[in-house]
């Protein structure tokens, strides 16, 4: 595991000041494009999957997306994408939650989810944990279970983590 933690390391790109000053953006595009390490990377979140019993993966929008559906496929289970507000075409449940400025809106097709499912939520990046805690709760509203939350990368200075406890009622975190 440190091996492949060092090769998903090696792979994500540091850009500062970006989308603007002060932020340090993580960019896992290095990572995507190299097959050993995106094949590593998926292996190790569908280990995650498969440990904690989830019969589901959630993506969250976008880069959730990119990660989640080969974990679906090679887990063995179906993908269901949660979406910013207003891109899916059904019947949705939204969850807004506080950005630094202002606020978001994420929703979900209620109908891909069960009482019988436990979900795993799959990320890029838990920052603040704002969009995870949604999340989490509109599958609570869907009438699912969560299963846990699993990121390629957690930064630590925000403290997600300590957000996102409380919603998880004993889900596991796990960050690569
Ligand atoms: P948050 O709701 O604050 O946890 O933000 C999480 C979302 O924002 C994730 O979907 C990430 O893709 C994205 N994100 C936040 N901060 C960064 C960062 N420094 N680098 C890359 N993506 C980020």
């Amino acid at each position: 595991m440190t091996d492949v933690r060092e090769l998903l390391l090696s792979r994500i790109r540091d850009v500062p000041d970006y989308p603007e000053p002060g932020v340090m953006f993580k960019d896992i595009t290095p990572l995507l494009a190299d097959p050993a390490a995106f094949t590593a990377l998926t292996d190790a979140l569908a280990e995650i999957a498969a440990r904690t019993g989830a019969t589901k993966v959630v993506g969250l929008e976008a880069r959730g997306f990119i990660l989640g559906a080969p974990v679906a496929v090679r887990a063995g289970l179906g993908f269901i994408p949660v979406r910013k507000a207003g891109k899916l075409p059904g019947a949705t449940l939204a969850q807004s939650y506080d950005l630094e400025y202002g606020s978001a809106e994420i929703e979900i097709h209620a109908e891909d989810l069960s009482a019988d499912d436990r979900v795993l939520v799959v990320d890029d990046v838990l920052a603040t944990g704002g969009t995870a805690e949604a999340s989490v709760a509109l599958i609570r509203r869907a009438g699912a279970r969560v299963a846990g939350l699993a990121v390629l990368m957690e930064l630590g200075f925000l403290d997600g983590r300590a957000r996102l406890e409380p919603a998880l009622d004993g889900a596991p975190l796990e960050a690569l």
